[in-house]
């Protein structure tokens, strides 16, 4: 099997290059360019399975460049930055990042987020041949009929309040992304009164507790430390 590919788009030389040592050390076939212009023309002509970008870039911003590759590529991308604030802006600006990474990082937790991310974004292409891999559980499944506001779980009705039925429903269309407590204000409090980070925690703990009730043990509601919460398939 031929080693996936992966761009590091970083102007700080030895913070790429120890990046790259890393990639390449996980198995990656890892390549580092240092100027934004210069990625987008790598990514338009030659094949990447995977981008670490940098915000902060000469020529082209990491920004400027992820929005441009969303034109032509949904290949997974981490975007790494050098200021914790700045991430809460980014995500706001849903430019299509699959992940966020605040500098300094450990190498470690990078690619442990990157295996994370190719393996939700490859849904079992290579089993797909082979008839019975020790078949892992089996997928639960959540159905939105949204001209009902009804969701099932494993075909079981799930009774939500208004704020938990829009918050699973942005999740279950946004698949892998990760939200901000104040974005999910947005779309939970389209016309109520109850506007805290905290009343967002606590329709997700009661949403986990109603998925939960269906399929016990595992959530598909993660908490992203400074961040917010992502939603995964099960
Ligand atoms: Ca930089």
């Amino acid at each position: 099997m031929a080693l996936k590919k992966i761009l590091i788009v970083e102007d700080e030389a030895d913070l790429a290059a120890l990046i790259c040592d890393y990639a390449t050390a996980h198995g990656f076939a890892a390549q580092v360019i240092h100027n934004g212009a210069a990625a987008l023309d790598h990514l338009k002509t030659q094949p990447v399975d995977f981008l670490i970008l940098d915000l902060m870039l000469p020529d082209l911003d990491g920004l400027s460049l992820c929005r441009e590759l969303r034109t032509f590529s949904s290949i997974p991308v981490i975007m790494v930055t050098a200021k914790v604030e700045e991430i809460d802006r980014i995500l706001g600006l849903e430019i299509g990042a699959d992940d966020y990474l605040c500098k300094p990082f450990s190498p470690r937790e990078l690619m442990a987020r990157v295996k994370t991310i190719l393996k939700r974004t490859e849904p079992s292409n290579s089993v797909s041949g082979s008839v019975s891999q020790a078949s892992p559980t089996k997928t639960p499944i959540l159905e939105i009929d949204q001209q009902a506001r009804r969701i099932t779980l494993q075909s079981q009705a799930l009774e939500l309040t208004r704020s938990e039925y829009l918050i699973l429903v942005h999740f279950a269309s946004h698949v892998g992304q990760v939200f901000s407590r104040a974005q999910l204000l947005d779309i939970a409090n389209q016309d109520s009164l109850d506007s805290t980070d905290r009343a967002i925690d606590s329709h997700i703990k009661n949403l986990r507790k109603k998925l939960n009730q269906i399929v016990p043990d595992t959530t598909p509601i993660h908490s992203i430390y400074g961040l917010g919460y992502r939603f995964d398939a099960w």
